[in-house]
């Protein structure tokens, strides 16, 4: 199947599965995860209509974004930073992203903030939860997203719009959807403290119906629409 085929398929069961749950399908938005995948691969994916794409480790992105960019200048693609963000590395990430969906910390969220050029829109932010909770995980405690949140909201280089996670594999649907009811909660939480946001970042290939029937409004699907990943990432 080619990537145009497979987008086509995976933005079908987007739709059914947001109307087997009573949502409007287009209030679910599909990010295309790219990692691993070369230039050709997201002009494929862009011809097919698809805008925005997410990756995972940084100079493979901005390399990939500067050939997309040379072979096609008439392309206006939307990046998303979707790995972990260490904090050496939070410049380019202002710099060469439209989002960061792995914001876990406070000192993180500073520094995008500050280094976000002033000619670019703010930075539009994700704040990464670990609902799973496994120390080993990244993302902040569930406990401290509202702390995170009130910060956050003040940077003026960044937009805070939502949450994020990356819950545990579990095999049947009805446990995929726990987390996602608690990430799904949290938001709420905020939006009780006078932060309102309006995304949900969450559901991968293996888990994006559990994750539409909690309420994602942005689904990061990798596998489904590029194939298998030759190496372990
Ligand atoms: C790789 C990755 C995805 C895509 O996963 P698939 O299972 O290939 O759909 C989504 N989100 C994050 C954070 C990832 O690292």
């Amino acid at each position: 199947m080619s990537i145009a085929e497979n987008i086509a398929k995976v933005r079908l069961s987007i739709g059914q599965a947001a109307t087997q749950h009573g949502r409007n399908p287009a209030s679910v938005h599909l990010l295309a995860v790219s990692k691993t995948f070369g230039a050709e691969a997201v002009i494929d994916a862009a011809n097919a209509g698809q805008v925005a794409f997410g990756e995972n480790y940084l100079q493979e992105a901005i390399d990939k974004q500067q050939v997309v960019q040379t072979l096609r200048p008439d392309l206006a693609l939307e990046w998303h930073f979707i790995g972990p963000i260490q904090s050496n590395k939070t410049r380019p990430i202002a710099e060469h992203f439209a989002w960061a969906h792995a914001v876990d910390r406070e000192k993180i969220a500073r520094r995008l903030s500050e280094q976000r050029p002033p000619n670019l829109p703010p930075l539009n932010i994700c704040l990464q939860v670990n609902v799973s909770g496994e120390d080993s995980k990244s993302g902040v405690a569930p406990g401290e997203v509202l702390a995170l949140a009130e910060v956050v909201a003040t940077l003026p280089g960044l937009r805070l719009r939502g949450l994020m996670a990356i819950p545990e594999p579990a095999e049947d649907v009805e446990s995929q959807r726990k987390p996602f009811a608690l990430l799904h909660a949290l938001q709420q939480q905020l939006r009780e403290a006078g932060i309102p946001t309006d995304t949900l970042s969450m559901g991968m290939s293996a888990d994006m119906n559990a994750a539409i029937a909690e309420g994602a409004t942005i689904v990061r699907i990798g596998t489904a629409i590029f194939g298998k990943r030759d190496y372990a990432k």
